[in-house]
């Protein structure tokens, strides 16, 4: 396989952009190798400049759950084209898409349009500081809710002491409102509630799709909904991955838990820049301009990523099977991986959620950050290089998730299964 093209561009981009890139996990660093530059999209598949083709599982990482160039988001998006890009002032597409989810989701009776799941998070955290009058937020080692200062807080640090900073630039007082706990763990989070009279909220990935895929269990839920209740706290679910992916209403198709706050981006925007926080009227209307806490956006639902969101959501809430249909491929994918890695004798642990799937090279069931750090990375850079060069393309880290999408048929995961077996016997 060639890639000489994509060699040469990333060279050209690495001197005017850093790193070459607009966002750091795209430079392969963790797999290494070039990244491929990527020339254009068809249904399951991505071409790359040198003419390669490649089953596309990162689907750019998690948004196009109907694929490339779907004909119908193409379409909604070239007739608002044509109407203008952009004008700053309300439009009734908001109102349709806003209502399509509202009705969608128990928890959620308004919700706002922004630009990307981390400007969703971050002002859900600030509305959810702003409604309890509290300073404090509780997070989890290995869930991922966009690069906002407060959130750039990971693991290393022990459950429950305050967090450092995991990146230079983000001064040490704007997270020392953000502690840590053990996912899955409820006693982590207990200590939490001990140690701080001011927690404004929990914000969790209720599948947490950051860190690997790894599920939270519904006990560790319910227990995390009740201790929030008990002391007068938010409960956060960042469904930015999770939402229109593991279910048509992400994690709460799935489970019995109840958020007060929501957060959209991924899917929600068919591909275009979208994310989106909903919650109940009285938490919402404490949001500018009915209430104090401000928040805006000079693009935010803009007209355009509207109705290629509006018209991804039509076509996943017409077709209800599709998420059977989705997980079914998403199995039969893990479950060929699983049986091609046991004859190798290489250990795989395998998850999957409607149509997000995981897979760590790990002896053990992965529950939290702490397990999913105990895999082996070398192996899996070297079964990512070597399924790339067969032309499957999987995200470029094992702490990724999968995606399936609906151009996907039993014939072509049958293949890649295929091209798994042999590289499987290559690498072990
Ligand atoms: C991707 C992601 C984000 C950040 O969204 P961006 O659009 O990349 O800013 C936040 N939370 C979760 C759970 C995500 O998967």
């Amino acid at each position: 396989m060639q890639i000489t093209k994509s060699k040469t561009a990333f060279d050209e981009a690495k001197k005017v952009i850093p790193g070459g890139v607009d966002s750091p996990v795209r430079a392969f660093k963790s797999v290494g190798g070039t990244p491929l530059f990527i020339e254009k999209g068809e249904g399951a598949y991505i071409y790359d400049i040198d003419g390669n083709r490649y089953v596309d599982f990162v689907q750019s990482w998690g948004p196009l759950i109907h694929g490339h160039c779907d004909e119908d988001i193409q379409d909604a998006v070239i007739d608002a084209v044509k109407k203008g890009l952009s004008f700053g002032a309300p439009t009734t597409v908001e109102t349709e898409l806003a209502k399509e989810i509202c009705e969608m989701f128990d928890s959620i009776e308004k919700i706002r349009f922004v630009s990307s799941g981390t400007e969703a998070v971050m002002s859900a955290i600030r509305l959810a500081r702003g409604y309890t009058n509290k300073d404090d937020i509780v997070k989890f080692e290995g869930c991922y809710h966009g690069h906002s200062d407060s959130l750039l807080v990971q693991a290393g640090s022990g459950a429950a002491t305050f967090g450092t900073p995991s990146s230079p630039g983000v001064p040490a007082d704007f997270t020392k409102h953000t502690l840590l706990a053990k996912y899955n763990d409820i006693q982590s989070v207990k200590k939490c509630f001990e140690n701080s009279q001011d927690i404004a909220c929990v914000i969790i990935e209720p599948i947490a799709g950051n860190m690997g895929l790894v599920p939270a269990e519904e006990e560790f839920l319910e227990e995390l909904r009740e201790l929030c209740d008990k002391n007068g706290a938010l409960l956060i679910f960042d469904e930015v991955m999770s939402g229109f992916r593991a279910h048509l209403k992400g994690a709460q198709g799935l489970i019995k838990t109840k958020p007060d706050i929501v957060t959209f981006g991924k899917v929600i925007g068919g591909g275009m820049p979208v994310g989106a926080f909903g919650a109940r009227k009285d938490i919402m209307d404490k949001l500018s301009p009915d209430g104090p806490v401000y928040q805006a956006g000079t693009l935010s639902g803009n007209p355009v990523a509207m109705n290629a969101g509006l018209a991804s959501l039509a076509k996943l809430k017409k077709n209800p099977t599709i998420y059977d249909k989705l997980e079914m491929l998403a199995k039969r994918l893990t479950d060929g991986l699983k049986e091609a890695a046991k004859q190798n004798d290489i250990p795989l642990q395998t998850c999957v959620r409607g149509s997000m799937f995981g897979f760590f090279f790990n002896d053990k069931e992965v529950k939290n950050f702490d397990d999913a750090l105990k895999s082996d990375t070398k192996m899996f850079a070297k079964f990512h290089s070597k399924m790339l060069e067969n032309g499957v393309y999987l995200a470029c880290s094992q702490f990724e998730t999968g995606f399936i999408c609906t151009k996907m048929d039993e014939k072509l995961i049958d293949d890649v299964v295929k091209t798994a077996e042999k590289v499987f016997k290559e690498i072990s």
